[in-house]
């Protein structure tokens, strides 16, 4: 299968690319799903969390409490470690399960942290979806209701703009508006086409 990874900064707009993906039939493996669904109840590593960090880290009907973690980790780097090396492994192995599992021309897998982690090196062709700060922040608050404070913290957490355009195979230039972003995704769908039948005539 040949695998296109989609990363880009908060609020970068690839949830907008890989909507209409989908929409051309591509199957779309989102990291963030994946990273929920790792510590849903009755998962192992939910379970080691809780372990780890007592039962409080627990609600009452037995979900991970995301705010107690994050209050838990945001202030001591071990921790954060800690938790880092538990659900990267466990991240990573369902997301090899569910490429597996796909079956479109090519297949995708959306992530904010592609290039942070080592998912990176499970794709054959890397999408960076790129806007200026200024449109990541306004797109971002507006969404969201959050702060520009809030969002630019979060910036501040990922990698830099120019190193994930140094790493991209392609970049997709979303600082225009959607209707200009669609004719963008329409053509990238061609070419990423292209690209997988050429790696499959290879293979
Ligand atoms: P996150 O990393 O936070 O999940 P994302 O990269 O998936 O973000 P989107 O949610 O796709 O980003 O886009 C951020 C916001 O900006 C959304 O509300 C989306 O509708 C809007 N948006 C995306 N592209 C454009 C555009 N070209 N013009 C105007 N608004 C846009």
């Amino acid at each position: 299968m040949f695998i296109v990874g989609i990363t880009g900064g908060i609020g970068s707009g690839k949830s907008a690319v890989t909507r209409q993906l989908e929409q051309f039939g591509i199957n779309v493996i989102d990291a963030d799903i994946v990273a929920r669904e790792v510590v849903a109840p009755k998962e192992e590593a939910l379970q080691k969390i809780a372990q780890h960090f007592g039962s409080q880290i627990l609600t009452d009907s037995g979900e991970l409490n995301r705010a107690a973690l994050r209050a838990k980790i945001f202030s001591d780097p071990e921790e954060r470690r800690w938790l880092e090396q538990l659900l990267h492994p466990v991240i990573r192995a369902r997301i090899i399960q569910q490429l597996g599992n796909t079956r479109s021309n090519y297949a995708v897998l959306a992530s904010p942290l592609l290039l942070e982690t080592d998912q990176h090196q499970l794709t054959d062709h890397i999408v960076v979806v790129d806007v200026p700060e200024a449109i990541q922040i306004e797109r971002t608050v507006a969404r969201d209701k959050n702060n520009v404070k809030q969002v630019k913290s979060i910036i501040q957490t990922q990698m830099p703009r120019d190193q994930k355009i140094a790493k991209a195979d392609t970049i997709i230039d979303n600082s225009a508006d959607l209707a200009t972003l669609e004719t963008k995704v329409s053509a990238l769908h061609s070419k990423l086409l292209t690209l997988a039948k050429q790696a499959h005539n290879h293979d």
